[in-house]
């Protein structure tokens, strides 16, 4: 087991070579990462990995330096149609996102990368997978559809990488990842990432590691970034958009924002929403075209739109500077993708907010969330969209006020952070003992 966190390490002393050290040093990257400091000594001594690594953490150059080390150490002129170093992972958006970090840190070496996914043109792929390729950045189905062409042949790979594996489950990826660790070499390296390592991603591991993998974990399985300050807004649906609205224009949050939904076609309404009430807003979900995608995100990256309203096609793994909030519009439907959707803000050590609406249906999977991280997040019902000034919850909160507020004076917020763990799964008490949280955290929210 290697769980530890070595002590200060620089890239020079993991003997990395020069010319990957000038690129980090272009990228202004002064220390390794945890994941990069453990990841690359067991990589370049050939060990295999099973790593459990947050987003943003870093794990991109964990595995693409020393990548790059063994092509730049055994050089070697790949025979036509044929991959060195073969990274799977499960979006477009990511594959583009790899492929530029392999084209940043090898940025001083000849390596020919590549990147292949769908919703664009074969010939231009196909055309480049003819020259031979040191790095292949793919998505499983457009990998099957050029090996079927017969234009790829997997039989010289000799460094496998899964990334993101437990996404690549949930999205049923599970038989093409089979199919294509049958086509690859007996011997070779792998590496298997992923942000959570329930029991299939385990299964999954032990058929494509070998029996004595490192093991390398970064954070608590499905931990949420501690520099993350969280809030559940509760606000019914019909409200949700002008409360969006009212966040945008009066508290003003600086830097980027993304707004999750759950469905494609509210995410595309919302931004249109947003533009014509004088927010520029881009949207991103699976049904735009891949050219429409990435200047969607374009734009986002650049700051031309300030809000990016998406569906999870872009809760993992995208990483973009300075998103300083992440709004769940709509709750996710597994608490998992709320830890990936709230990762897209405090990348990289910075902090971020992360605010979700919560809806009356929402209670039970907002305690969801809460038991997966472990947490209890503040319940923030100072809005002018809060149920309880529509409803007669508000006489329940008061009451409920009254009767604890009173009685138990400053245990107020200890009652708030006992709600997370108990059971409930009935609406109306859930309801309830959400009410009375708001109530309790009202103070603490507003010093
Ligand atoms: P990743 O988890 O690989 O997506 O990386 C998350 C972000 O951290 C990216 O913006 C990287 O450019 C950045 N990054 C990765 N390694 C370092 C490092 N050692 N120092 C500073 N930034 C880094």
């Amino acid at each position: 087991m290697h769980n530890t966190k070595p002590a200060e390490t620089s890239f020079a002393s993991l003997n990395l070579d020069e010319r990957l050290l000038r690129a980090l040093d272009a990228k202004g990257y002064t220390a390794p990462s945890p994941i990069q400091a453990q990841c690359i000594p067991l990589l370049l001594e050939g060990r295999d990995i099973l790593a459990t690594a947050q987003t943003g953490t870093g794990k991109t150059a964990a595995f693409a330096l020393p990548i790059l080390q063994l092509l730049l150490r055994h050089p070697r002129r790949m025979p036509r149609n044929t991959v060195r170093a073969l990274i799977l992972t499960p979006t477009r958006e990511l594959a583009a996102q790899i492929h530029k970090s392999f084209l940043d840190y090898g940025a001083n070496t000849h390596a020919h990368c590549a990147v292949i996914y769908g919703g664009v043109g074969f010939p231009a792929q196909i055309r480049t997978l003819q020259r031979g390729v040191d790095v292949l950045v793919a998505t499983p189905g457009r990998l099957e559809d050029l090996r079927e062409r017969g234009c790829i042949d997997l039989g010289e790979v000799a460094v496998f990488v899964l990334d993101e594996a437990d996404r690549m489950l949930d999205m049923g990826f599970q038989p093409a990842v089979r199919r294509i660790a049958a086509e690859l070499p007996e011997v070779r390296q792998s590496l298997l990432f992923s942000a959570t390592m329930p029991a299939n991603v385990r299964t999954l591991a032990e058929k494509l590691l070998n029996d004595d993998p490192a093991r390398v974990s970064v954070a608590q399985e499905s931990a949420t970034a501690d520099n993350i300050a969280q809030e559940f807004w509760p606000v019914e649906g019909a409200h949700k958009k002008d409360l969006l609205l009212h966040i945008l224009r009066e508290t003003q949050p600086e830097g980027l924002v993304m707004v999750f939904t759950r469905m494609k076609h509210v995410a595309g309404r919302l931004a249109q929403f947003l533009e014509k009430n004088g927010v520029p807003a881009e949207a991103i979900h699976g049904n735009k075209s891949q050219n429409a995608r990435e200047r969607a995100l374009a734009a986002f990256r650049s700051g031309e739109v300030r809000v990016l309203a998406a569906t999870d096609v872009a809760s993992r793994g995208i990483d973009i500077k300075d998103v300083a909030l992440v709004i769940n519009y709509d709750m996710p439907a597994e608490a998992e993708a709320y830890v990936h959707r709230i990762g897209r803000t405090a990348r990289a050590g910075a902090s971020g907010k992360a605010i979700a609406f919560v809806s009356r249906d929402d209670h039970s999977l907002a305690r969801s969330v809460e038991r997966l991280i472990k947490q209890t997040i503040p319940v923030h019902d100072e809005h002018p969209f809060a149920p309880k000034k529509h409803a007669s919850a508000a006489a329940e909160t008061t009451a409920a006020e009254g009767a604890h507020g009173r009685s138990h004076g400053s245990h107020g917020s200890s009652r708030g952070h006992s709600s997370a763990g108990g059971g409930g799964g009935n609406g109306g008490r859930v309801g309830h003992a959400f009410r009375q949280r708001a109530a309790a955290n009202r103070s603490r929210l507003h010093r």
